[in-house]
């Protein structure tokens, strides 16, 4: 790794319920570090004792971020390499850190992640949505007019869409989630990593039925997809047998009608000779 000669921000992600997921790097940093910057210090004080680090623990939360920043600058002006945590998964991921790390970064001081647990990857491979492409939302917000806007934004976006809810709007979000996306596959991951980890997928509108849903959650639904157009077949001959009427030839005629309805030209002309073979 090629550092600056200069102070170091780790940003270090913890586990999200089950302790085994620390990694050794993550306590090595924590130990090595001069301060760690947490959300909560009751909270990672719990964390540092399980895995008997000593070091200084300073809070740093949402509501005192810029402030906190310019506290954690001064540190590592003189010279000290700080640690940022969260009370579970990553820092920055619906959590507090943005504002620290682009100070940091316009400060010029070193930048560094060390991998660990995140609630919406877990529950996003095990969802049985796709994958390839998906977009990460965290928290709609809890006033139900806006989040009803943040969703019809999100309407058609073709990708996986993750979100985190806490228990008490799970239900409210999954019947306004339905309403507003319309019936989809989706997936409601609870407990990752815990003793009750358990996965219910199936349809918006069964979700729906679900009741008395507790713990930590993540909620994933499909993306949007078109639905194909419906071409008929009839339509398409007839198109073609316009334009060699016209004067073009079957083999030009079949090309751009294929064209036109994004369809294959080999198979479309090996359908129309049947069809007309058929006559
Ligand atoms: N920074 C964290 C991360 O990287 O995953 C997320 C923090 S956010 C404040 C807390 C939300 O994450 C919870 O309300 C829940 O939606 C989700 N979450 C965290 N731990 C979880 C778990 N063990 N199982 C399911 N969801 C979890």
């Amino acid at each position: 790794m090629s550092l600056k000669n200069k102070a170091t921000l780790f940003l270090v992600a913890t586990p999200i319920g089950n302790l085994n997921e620390m990694t050794t790097r993550a306590v090595d940093v924590l130990k090595n570090v001069q301060v760690i910057a947490c959300e909560d210090t009751r909270n990672t004080l719990k964390l540092l004792t399980h895995f008997d680090i000593h070091t200084r623990m300073i809070s740093y939360h949402n509501f005192n971020e810029e402030e906190s920043s310019e506290g954690i600058i001064k540190l590592m002006e003189e010279g000290k390499d700080v640690a940022l945590v969260s009370d579970a998964g990553y820092p920055l991921l619906s959590d507090p850190g943005y504002h620290l790390v682009n100070r940091v970064i316009e400060e010029d001081y070193n930048i560094v992640t060390v991998s660990g647990p995140n609630a919406a990857l877990n529950a996003l491979v095990a969802s049985g949505l796709k994958t390839n492409h998906y977009l990460f939302y965290g928290f709609l917000n809890a006033k139900s007019a806006k989040a009803r806007k943040e969703l019809e934004e999100l309407r058609y976006f073709p990708y996986t869409l993750i979100f985190y809810e806490a228990p008490h709007r799970i239900e409210k979000t999954l019947k306004l989630c339905l309403e507003v996306l319309g019936e989809r596959r989706a997936c409601l991951a609870r407990e990752l990593t815990k003793l009750h980890e358990e996965y219910h997928r199936g349809n918006l509108s069964e979700l729906c039925e679900l009741s008395d849903l507790k713990g930590e959650m993540v909620l994933l639904i499909e993306g949007y997809e078109k639905e194909e157009e419906e071409i008929d077949q009839e339509e398409l001959f007839k198109e073609i047998g316009e334009l060699i009427e016209e004067g073009h030839k079957t083999k030009e005629a079949v090309g751009q009608i294929a064209k036109e309805h994004g369809l294959s030209k080999n198979a479309l002309y090996n359908d129309y000779l049947k069809h007309n073979n058929k006559e």
